[in-house]
């Protein structure tokens, strides 16, 4: 009898009618007489219209009662299933995060998960019932409610898939993952498979299909994620380890429009202050992503750099305690990327996409690389444009 830990996504279950369709298929799953256990998102839009009330309140709400409150949609949803399972004449019980010591660091609004205690759901599923756990929830040894980030039921799912040694499979309103987000092109192909490496630099870079923490537990623990329409025989894509090597150079394309870019002008050349800037940004917990560095003139550099458009106002209060007051914030970015493992082996694939980008009169502001992926930040207003000639570029 293997477990399954199935996933489903807030548009999954973002109806009554909705919630009773997940239940009759996690019902069919315990008919096969597997071990299952459901972790559900929030109903719909639930978040954002929570997100949407604490800042009818405040612009900056605490960060200890938004997780509190952000946590109320997936109890709502996990109730709301295991009744309906119930009411269909099977066996569940619904789970919180107080109830599966399901600990993290703390962090609010973007916790990682350090630790699960399965026993409660390991007995539930020993008696036949089906589990349902809220996800996107966690508790911090102080004993606070705090949340995993957005999208973050992802990550619930597979740190529960890992501990209990199940098969873990996401279920969403698309039915795998694309070589583009569907949503912007739509003549994206779907993929039958995709590497940990490729997919966690896709959902790192704004394919928010899945939760980037997610990808990597998946990886860290070599478990499969199978990523399919919910409810739905279409056949989806697994995130696995992928060893034959792709002839293409790009599988896929991601963009992100949640970062901006600070300039500081005139910052002393002198690699101690850059790293104690760049540490005290850190100690804020604030991502820094891009960063780029003008040559320096009569010992002055101009220091750009992207970080998550949620953190800027408390990155500009870091900036002021080293006494830099005039910033130059660009909020009208896209971080642009191209990724695949095909490029470890393939040369010249910054120099295509760099030729598309100057034919067209794509202005690149920053660019970062690695192995598998090189991202360019260009204006907001251009981002279409380039996922269509790209996409077409590198047949994706
Ligand atoms: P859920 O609520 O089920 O977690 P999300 O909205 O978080 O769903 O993720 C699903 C969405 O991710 C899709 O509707 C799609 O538009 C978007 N998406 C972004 N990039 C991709 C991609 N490469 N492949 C498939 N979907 C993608
Ligand atoms: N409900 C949370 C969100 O909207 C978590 C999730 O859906 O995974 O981000
Ligand atoms: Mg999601």
């Amino acid at each position: 009898m293997s477990t399954i830990v199935q996933k489903y996504g807030g548009s999954s279950v973002s109806t009554i009618e909705k919630i009773k369709k997940v239940a009759d298929c996690v019902i069919e799953k315990r008919k096969q007489n597997h071990k299952v256990v459901v972790v559900v998102s929030a109903m719909g839009d639930t978040t954002d219209d929570l997100i949407s009330m604490a800042r009818h309140i405040s612009d900056h709400p605490d960060k200890r009662e938004l997780d509190a409150l952000l946590s109320t949609g997936e109890m709502v949803s996990s109730s709301l299933l295991a009744m309906a399972i119930i009411e269909k004449g099977f066996q569940a019980v619904s789970y919180n995060a107080f109830q599966i010591k399901l600990k993290t660091d703390g962090t609010y609004g973007k916790s990682l998960i350090k630790e699960i205690d399965t026993g409660l759901i390991e007995k539930s599923l020993n008696e036949g019932k089906i589990v349902v756990v809220a996800g996107f929830q966690g508790i911090s040894y102080e004993g606070d409610l705090t949340t995993l980030g957005r999208g973050g039921s992802d990550t619930t799912a597979v740190a529960l898939a890992v501990k209990l040694d199940g098969i873990c499979e996401i279920y969403t309103d698309v039915d795998g993952i694309y070589s583009v987000d569907p949503r912007l092109y739509s003549d994206a192909k779907k993929l039958d498979k995709i590497s940990y490496e490729e997919m966690l630099e896709l959902s790192s870079l704004g394919a928010q299909v899945m939760h980037s923490r997610s990808v990597e537990l998946g990886q860290k623990y070599s478990i499969p994620i199978y990523v399919g329409l919910s409810c739905s025989d279409i056949k989806g894509t697994y995130i696995m380890e992928v060893n034959d090597m792709e002839s293409k150079p790009i599988t896929g394309i991601a963009v992100s429009d949640d970062d901006i870019a600070i300039t500081i002008k005139d910052v002393k050349y002198d690699i101690n202050l850059l790293s104690l800037i760049f540490e005290t940004i850190a100690e804020r917990k604030i991502n820094v992503d891009m960063i780029s560095q003008t040559s320096p003139i009569n010992g002055f550099v101009n220091i750009s750099f992207t970080i998550p458009k949620n953190d800027k106002d408390e990155c500009i209060d870091v900036l002021k305690g080293f006494g830099y007051n005039s910033l130059a914030v660009d909020e009208n970015i896209t971080k642009f990327s191209v990724v695949g493992i095909g490029m470890k082996t393939t040369s010249g694939v910054a120099a295509r996409l760099f030729k598309i980008f100057s034919n067209n009169k794509i202005e690149v502001k920053m660019i970062t690389t690695s192995e598998i992926r090189i991202t360019c930040a260009i204006n907001n207003d251009e981002k279409l444009k380039a996922v269509q000639l790209i996409a077409k570029e590198f047949n994706l």
